[in-house]
């Protein structure tokens, strides 16, 4: 039972029994001495390959990461929407769509490319909102006055008699 090595000139492979290891021989199809890797059976040599042997892909094919269900693209969609519909729940949504836009940072690399995206953009509205109703409150600005009594800002400096 031999190796397979390639021919660096055809392609075709070339049966090296153990005894021509570290040897060469002849290739079955056009001739060319093809040499072999000695002791170790190797497939594919990296040594003496030509740059004009065009017949085998340069690079190996990268083994792709497989990712049926992406979580967090999902998490990143349905955080995105409940970010922008609790808007003016600042506190919550400035929370969620924190943490959409970190989950779709994550689900990006995957299938689930588009969803991912799709929250990140959700996140960042709501996000934008969150962070204008921060501001309107720390600014003591109030749309919506749940007292009902007259609105009177407090007054900057004490007002003396
Ligand atoms: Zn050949």
């Amino acid at each position: 039972m031999g190796t397979v090595v390639p021919c660096p000139q055809c392609g075709a492979g070339q049966v090296a029994e153990p005894g021509d290891a570290g040897g060469v021989v002849a290739c079955w199809r056009c001739g060319a001495s093809v040499p072999v890797a000695p002791a170790v059976p190797v497939l594919w040599p990296r040594v003496n390959r030509r740059d004009d042997d065009d017949d085998e892909p340069r690079r190996r094919p990268r083994p792709q990461r497989q990712a049926p269900v992406s979580a967090a693209a999902v998490m990143s969609f349905v955080l995105g929407v409940v970010s922008c519909l609790l808007f003016c729940v600042w506190p919550v949504t400035l929370f969620t769509s924190l943490t959409g836009l970190a989950c779709g940072a994550f689900g990006r690399d995957t299938p689930s490319r588009k969803l991912a995206v799709a929250g990140i953009v959700l996140s960042s509205v709501g996000l934008i909102f969150a962070v204008g109703f921060l501001i309107l409150t720390v600014t003591g600005v109030s749309l919506i006055d749940f007292k009902g009594g007259p609105k009177v800002p407090p007054p900057f400096f004490p007002v003396h008699p």
